[in-house]
């Protein structure tokens, strides 16, 4: 299920942010690929989680939780800081449960598990 903020949060926020996009505050910078200190004064227009409800997965409970953005750094972070975030948590889940991608390993490589000699035999490693 996924959390939003509510109404009443999303008024707190953007009365917060004077409409102007809060990328990098409290040091998100990095989060928003900005250097250090950076700002940016476009109009916000979006509400971004900080931490990837994807990741988080629990109800919000402080305005803190989230930053009155612009669509490009709303993305820009999606893009480059949560979905690399979400793959590898998927994928550590997929393994606990034993789920695994569809596998064909290059027949020959070590991963496949025979050897080919150069004389043409053919034998289990
Ligand atoms: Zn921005």
């Amino acid at each position: 299920m996924r959390h939003n903020f509510t109404v009443k949060q999303q008024r707190q926020m953007a009365a917060r942010s004077g409409g102007v996009c809060e990328a990098g505050k409290g040091e998100t910078e990095a989060m928003y690929g900005m250097e250090d200190g950076e700002t940016c004064d476009e109009p916000a227009t979006e509400f971004d989680h900080v931490v990837a409800d994807a990741l988080k997965r629990t109800k919000i409970m402080s305005i803190d939780e989230g930053l009155h953005v612009c669509g490009f750094h709303h993305n820009n972070k999606t893009q480059d800081h949560d979905m690399p975030k979400i793959r590898k948590v998927n994928r550590i889940v997929d393994k606990s449960q034993g789920i695994r991608p569809n596998y064909r390993p290059i027949p020959g490589s070590k991963a496949s598990g025979i050897r080919k000699r150069m004389n043409g035999q053919i034998e289990w490693r």
